[in-house]
């Protein structure tokens, strides 16, 4: 079953003469296991697709919707952004925590669980870190690690590498793919590295709004 499904979505920002048609016409879907990199140039609709997917943002035309979750995607999906999204006064261990605590997981799973995701992602030694004292390449591996303590099926990625150097950036990659395929999610990840796309087994781009499915890879 479909983790989450796009039909003939359209998403206008604005009314009348001042409309913007941020995306349009896109059909598609994401099962368990499939891997994709969105990529295409600023202003294409690649944001707007990505919140659309993870319901943060509705169509104003077509629907969207999560066969394989219920069509209760909260809770379900991880979401990673480009930026520091860490809480400053809370250190690594209880910024992992959070969302689960939110989520209503007892305190003892919850240790237990986000101190395996950090260990996964290879930082179990900076639980006690404060944001503050992390390089950007760590901070963006705790926001994978929180999200990955949630067991998501579905993880969506907007630009998460943006502000990484190449390396770090191919290492923050394959985390997220072998999460992905140990947790039988969907990835998608935009991006305009291109050397991402290559570690990702599936592109597609978007172009003025439209999503070209399976463009060829970049290699
Ligand atoms: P990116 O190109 O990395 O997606 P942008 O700088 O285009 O980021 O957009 C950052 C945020 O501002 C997004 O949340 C987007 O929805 C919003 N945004 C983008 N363009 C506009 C606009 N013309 N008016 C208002 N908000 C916008
Ligand atoms: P990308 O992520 O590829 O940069 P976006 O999805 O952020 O593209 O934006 C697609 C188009 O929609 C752009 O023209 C952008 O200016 C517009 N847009 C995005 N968010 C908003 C918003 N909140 N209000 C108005 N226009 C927006």
């Amino acid at each position: 079953t479909e983790l989450v499904r796009c039909e003939n979505v359209a998403r206008t920002y604005g009314k009348g003469v001042d409309a913007v048609v941020a995306v349009h016409g896109i059909t598609c879907s994401l099962e368990p296991g499939a891997q994709v990199a969105v990529t295409g140039p600023s202003g294409s609709g690649k944001s707007t697709l990505l919140h659309l997917l993870a319901g943060l943002d509705r169509p104003t035309a077509g629907q969207v919707s999560w066969p394989a979750l219920d069509d209760e995607p909260h809770g379900r999906i991880g979401l990673i952004f480009q930026g520091p999204s860490l809480l400053p006064p809370l250190d690594v261990l209880e910024n992992v925590a959070l969302p689960l605590l939110v989520a209503g997981r007892t305190e003892t799973d919850t240790r237990a669980a986000a101190t395996r995701a950090l260990r996964d992602v290879g930082i179990g030694s900076l639980a006690r870190k404060l944001p503050e004292e992390l390089s950007g390449g760590q901070a963006q591996r705790v926001a994978v690690a929180r999200v990955l303590a949630a067991a998501p099926r579905l993880i969506l990625a907007d630009e998460p590498t943006g502000q990484l150097d190449s390396a770090m950036a191919g290492h923050v990659i394959d985390l997220l793919v072998e999460a992905a395929v140990r947790l039988d999610a969907a990835l998608l990840v935009s991006t305009h590295d291109l050397l991402i796309t290559e570690r990702i087994s599936r592109h597609w781009e978007m172009h003025d709004g439209t999503l070209r499915k399976d463009a060829p890879c970049s290699r």
